[in-house]
């Protein structure tokens, strides 16, 4: 039977890492994989994780199952950081412990369905595993451009898509940090939005995956704190594996707002049960490991101060490629009013293969780049690579 199966496409981005490594040009720049990398070109682990993991082997004395709903201390400990002082909402906000960010937007889009959401609608272009999730989990998915030609946010497409929501519509929104433009909503765009999605039909889901690598911990949060100030209910998944360089632990939460505390317990039990036909539970240490960060107030600042500095960092990159400016027929303006890990160069599949051969440098077929691949050190042969390509 299993002759049946049709080859699946490999992940493109896999296939660019194994291009990469097998290219022996000292000067080559990885682009493509979205991780954080320092000026060095490493994505060391945290300090502050190094510190807890310490304290996890000294002090950790069972690993006896904790069950599908993982560690709450972890998934507690996390809610002031995203929703700020009343984290609960009066109790209407409780999350559970997720196999990283995808499976909290996993089971967010399971849960939505079961309650009756027939289509999301999510702005294009983003993460690709949205949609391969959306498909698996069997919901339509409708497509709006999230961006202008002049690299803003298009706001009035969220607007107009949230104005004429039905009951059975979400609509899928980035807390920050978009993936993979890096083109978020201003404050004032969440504003509208929010007002909008008060007396819209749709179900919100958050999507919120680099929160502190954009302008700040609470700074990047304001869209969604809007949000949940101004809707009944929403769906929130959380990824810790870019904020706290977890990504192979696998540490995310999902959170739910019901209307009312009454409310949560059916939802929750829902989370549950899909939980435990999916992957019964979490793994537990990455998220073991951020709640003893952030139950530490030392370990915490030794946290933020890690975050502070990628931030900063990407930010410079950022801003000495808008000072570049015209480049060849691009603009890299916009870039530097851009957020977190990644933009996307308007290149064409020649330009982007020419970038390879030519160059050495290595992004994604989408033309979206990595800003952290870049650095000080190799920025110039970036923009002069990008003058060639496209001049
Ligand atoms: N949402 C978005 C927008 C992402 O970009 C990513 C990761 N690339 C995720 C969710 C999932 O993150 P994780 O690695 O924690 O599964």
């Amino acid at each position: 039977m299993l002759d049946r199966l049709q080859p699946q496409s490999p992940d493109a981005l896999l296939a660019l890492i194994k291009l990469y490594a097998a290219d022996d040009r000292s000067d080559k720049i990885d682009l493509g994989v979205g991780v954080y990398r320092t000026n060095d070109g490493d994505t060391p682990v945290f300090a502050a994780i190094k510190q807890a993991e310490q304290k996890l082997v000294e002090e950790q004395d069972s690993k006896s199952y904790l069950g599908p709903e993982g560690d709450l201390g972890f998934v507690h400990a996390l809610m002031p950081y995203i929703f700020g002082k009343d984290a609960t909402k009066g109790g209407r906000i409780e999350g559970m412990q997720t196999p990283g960010g995808t499976g909290a937007v996993r089971l967010a889009v399971a849960v939505a369905k079961q309650a009756g959401v027939h289509t999301v609608h999510m702005g294009v272009p983003s993460w690709p595993n949205h949609a391969q999730i959306l498909n698996d989990v069997d919901i339509a998915f409708t497509p709006f451009d999230h961006a202008n030609a002049d690299g803003t946010a298009n706001v009035d497409a969220v607007l107009d898509v949230i104005r004429n929501a039905q009951d059975g519509d979400a609509v899928l929104l980035h807390g920050c940090c978009h993936n993979p433009t890096g083109i978020d909503y201003s404050n004032a765009d969440w504003e509208a939005i929010a007002e909008a999605l008060a007396g819209s039909a749709a179900l919100p889901i958050l999507d919120i995956a680099y929160q502190g690598l954009g302008h700040g911990m609470d700074e990047d949060a304001y869209g969604i704190r809007k949000v949940l100030d101004a809707v009944p209910e929403a769906l929130i998944a959380y990824s810790c594996d870019k904020n706290f360089g977890m990504y192979r632990d696998r540490v995310g939460a999902l959170y739910v707002m019901a209307q009312t505390s009454d409310q949560l317990p059916p939802v929750l039990s829902n989370l549950n049960a899909l939980a435990r036909a999916s992957w019964s539970m979490p793994p537990d240490h990455g998220a073991a490991a951020v709640r003893l960060i952030l139950r530490d107030s030392d370990m915490t600042q030794v946290w933020l101060d890690e975050l502070e500095t990628m931030r900063n960092r990407m930010r410079e990159v950022r801003d000495a490629l808008a000072k570049a400016g015209d480049v060849g027929s691009l603009d890299l303006r916009p870039l530097g009013q851009q957020n977190g890990l990644f933009s996307v160069l308007p290149l064409s599949k020649d330009q982007i293969q020419a970038l390879r051969g030519d160059h050495g440098i290595y992004m994604a077929g989408s033309g979206r780049i990595n800003i952290a691949g870049l650095h000080m050190g190799n920025i110039e042969k970036f923009i002069g690579a990008l003058e060639a390509v496209t001049g």
